[in-house]
């Protein structure tokens, strides 16, 4: 062999988890190996995609780039907008193409995912998931997301799930109108920081266990996993986020109100063991830009990630 180039299997994998508020470029093969890190700030899309570029130009070669973002975005392989932010709320970032610009741009395979999404295969591979291929990752922080695997692939179909703008049955005597632009009192209308804070009067992070807020998040998470069990039928749940991380209480209300809830109708193991069913992840605010290295290594074995 007179290539010098590095075979392509031994090159590390670039990811870029692109957040509302900043963004992580990594170049990584796993936790334990992970070879360059920058945070860039969030702001128009010109600029952030320009340092995001910036950054992974100075990565060097990859075998593969993840892109893992925030949404909602196309999935849909083959359609026009393919890789865009679509339908944002975010100011400027309406039709945004993402996925597609950095693909021609360096020219490897290129997985593209929502942010919870690749959060949950960044816990499904290195967290608190490990080993499963069904499971569901919920983020409770500036909005409420839902990433969903089965078999080892996010569930998708026309588009991603949106799990987090499901209507929960209200606890009783609850009228208050919720913070959800589109619906509401859905339940990231009901349990996103910014949703507790509007209702609160002071930020999630200020709320002390005892905070009768605290009774109404509890229930209305419980009802999204009543309904994530029964659909996605997930073998265990991982939750992270802002208003989950240092909230350690929510753990064992969660397990108590999910099983009041199920009223004992489905009858699994997982469910016997409700400790190790209901968990927080294990990555922290890494997950997501793991995730996205999730996200290239399939890309690198070209694998479909719907
Ligand atoms: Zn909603």
């Amino acid at each position: 062999m007179t290539d010098q180039a590095p075979h392509a299997t031994d090159l590390p994998f670039a990811g870029v988890e692109l957040g509302g508020t900043k963004c992580i470029a990594i170049l990584a093969r796993g936790p334990d190996d992970i070879i360059a890190e920058r945070r860039i700030a969030t702001t128009g899309p010109a600029e952030t995609l320009a340092a995001i570029e910036a950054a992974l130009d100075g990565f060097g070669q990859f075998a593969a780039l993840g892109i893992a973002s925030f949404g909602p975005v196309s999935i849909e392989a083959g359609a026009a907008d393919y890789g865009f932010i679509t339908s944002s709320p975010k100011p400027g970032w309406q039709q945004t193409d993402l996925a597609g610009r950095l693909q021609r741009r360096y020219g490897v395979p290129t997985g593209f995912h929502t942010d919870v999404t690749g959060a949950a295969l960044g816990e499904g591979r290195w967290g608190a998931a490990i080993g499963l291929g069904d499971f569901a990752y919920v983020t409770v922080g500036t909005g409420v997301g839902v990433g969903l695997i089965s078999g080892g692939r996010p569930v998708d179909g026309m588009t991603h799930g949106e799990l987090g703008h499901v209507r929960p049955v209200r606890l009783a005597g609850d009228a208050w109108p919720g913070h959800c632009p589109f619906h509401g009192a859905c339940v990231e209308g009901l349990v996103s920081g910014p949703a507790i804070a509007a209702r609160a009067g002071r930020p999630a992070p200020e709320l002390a266990p005892e905070d009768p807020a605290w009774e109404g998040v509890v229930h209305s998470l419980a009802q999204l996993l009543h309904v994530l069990v029964l659909t996605g039928v997930p073998r265990r749940v991982v939750f992270g986020g802002g208003v989950m991380t240092g909230n350690g209480h929510l753990f064992p209300r969660l397990r108590t109100a999910l099983a009041e809830s199920l009223a004992g109708y489905v009858r699994r193991p997982e469910l016997d063991d409700l400790d190790r069913y209901v968990v927080p992840a294990a990555l922290g605010g890494n997950a997501g830009p793991l995730g996205a290295i999730v996200l290239a290594a399939m890309a690198a074995r070209g694998l479909p990630i719907d």
